[in-house]
């Protein structure tokens, strides 16, 4: 296994490896970044087939994480974290706190929430051994409405800059993946008269969508070339790739998904063929910005209200990018990279030293 020779290596602070015998936690904690502030990202609990591919997602992960706090116009930095193992069959409650004895060594530096294999109770457990910890239940709890919401305002804008249109009314939507973010997107959609596509590949989830919003029901195959304005991926990563990119109908992609370009190219194929593509970092920020009023008020009260205003934002967010790329002719991928390194450079130029971290006066205290 290679570490610091490792590709997903770029730049990061600090990398961190745990492996308790007595509990059977193994677990990584990667800090990519602290200029903006303590490093927030989730854990996230999965049946690795080898330590290499554990280390490589948590690294690309914990970096992908800087640029979304930069572009949401957050004063966080960039971390994450990965437990080694099976979500229902590896998890204890002595595991969770090992996890969070583990978090609290870094004294506020990182601050764990949920991700995928881990729940709002999880973090509930962790939080009985560190304060650094968000997401947990009375607090932001269930990132998914949040994400929702934003990737809902993204569409709008989308829509608005492609197709000059104000409202969604009579705009067909097709949404791959009707988990927690695309069961919310898609209830958010059909109250603004948005006509839905759907596809998943579990069979209860498109009965209650088709049922609840009288959504028309494609293959998982057939999605990429229903006949839609916007496709929205909510389900895996890599769905933007050579094969399905000739295949779209749709002039505007925009969804929740992770990692949604197979390769940082796909951004370009899909420009050169007029789809306007919204940065997936950008438009599933909704999440990460709802539970950052957690932490940053913490102690208070946690504004559900005044988080969810902020996510809306993402629409004015999206439609500045957009716009920008536009103008300077180049992908919105691309653009959504620059935008976010030049907030990151900004700050070290105020500081004066390059990498030097998040100010003595950010550090959080339990
Ligand atoms: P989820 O696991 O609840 O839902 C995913 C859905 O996709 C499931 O219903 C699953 O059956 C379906 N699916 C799986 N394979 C499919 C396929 N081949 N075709 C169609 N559907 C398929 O996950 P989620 O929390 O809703 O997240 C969805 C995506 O958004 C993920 O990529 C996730 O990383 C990303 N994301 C989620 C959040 C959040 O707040 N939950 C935040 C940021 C990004």
């Amino acid at each position: 296994m290679t570490v610091f020779s490792a590709q997903s290596f770029a730049h990061h602070d600090e990398v961190t490896f745990v492996h308790d015998a007595r509990t059977g936690l193994k677990a990584i904690i990667a800090i990519h970044d602290t200029t903006l502030g303590p490093a927030l990202g989730g854990c996230r609990m999965w049946p690795y087939e080898s330590d290499g591919q554990a280390l490589d997602d948590v690294l690309r992960l914990s970096r992908g994480m800087t640029y979304k706090a930069a572009m949401a116009g957050l004063n966080f930095g960039g971390g994450k974290s990965v437990v080694i193992g099976d979500s229902r069959a590896d998890k204890s409650e002595a595991l969770l706190r090992r996890f969070g004895r583990f978090v609290d060594t870094f004294q506020g530096r990182y601050i764990v929430a949920e991700d995928v294999g881990m729940s709002v109770g999880d973090m509930d457990i962790v939080r009985q051994e560190t304060p650094y910890v968000a997401g947990v239940g009375g607090g932001a709890g269930d990132p998914s409405p949040a994400t929702a919401w934003g990737v809902y305002h993204g569409i709008r804008a989308a829509v608005r800059h492609r197709f000059q249109r104000h409202d969604l009314s009579g705009v067909t939507v097709a949404v791959q993946g009707l988990g927690h973010v695309g069961g919310h997107l898609c209830a958010h959609l059909a109250n603004d008269g948005a006509n839905l596509i759907v596809a998943d590949i579990d069979d209860e989830a498109i009965a209650s969508v088709r049922e609840e919003f009288g959504a028309a029901v494609v293959s998982c195959d057939g999605i990429y070339e229903c006949d839609a304005e916007v496709f929205a991926p909510c389900a895996l990563g890599a769905v933007l790739n050579d094969q399905t990119i000739p295949r779209l109908q749709a002039r505007v992609v925009a969804g929740s998904a992770n990692n949604q370009l197979a390769e940082a190219r796909h951004g370009k194929a899909l420009a050169d063929i007029g789809v306007l593509y919204a940065p997936d970092y950008v438009i599933n920020a909704g999440g990460l910005i709802h539970v950052s009023y957690e932490v940053a008020y913490r102690g208070g009260h946690f504004d559900h209200d005044v988080a969810m205003a902020h996510v809306a934002r993402l629409h004015d967010r999206l439609l500045d990018l957009f716009t920008r790329a536009e103008a300077e002719a180049i992908p919105t991928n691309t653009m959504a990279d620059r935008i976010a390194w030049e907030r990151l450079e900004q700050v070290r130029a105020a500081r004066g030293r390059r990498g030097e971290g998040y100010g003595r006066s950010m550090a959080l205290t339990p």
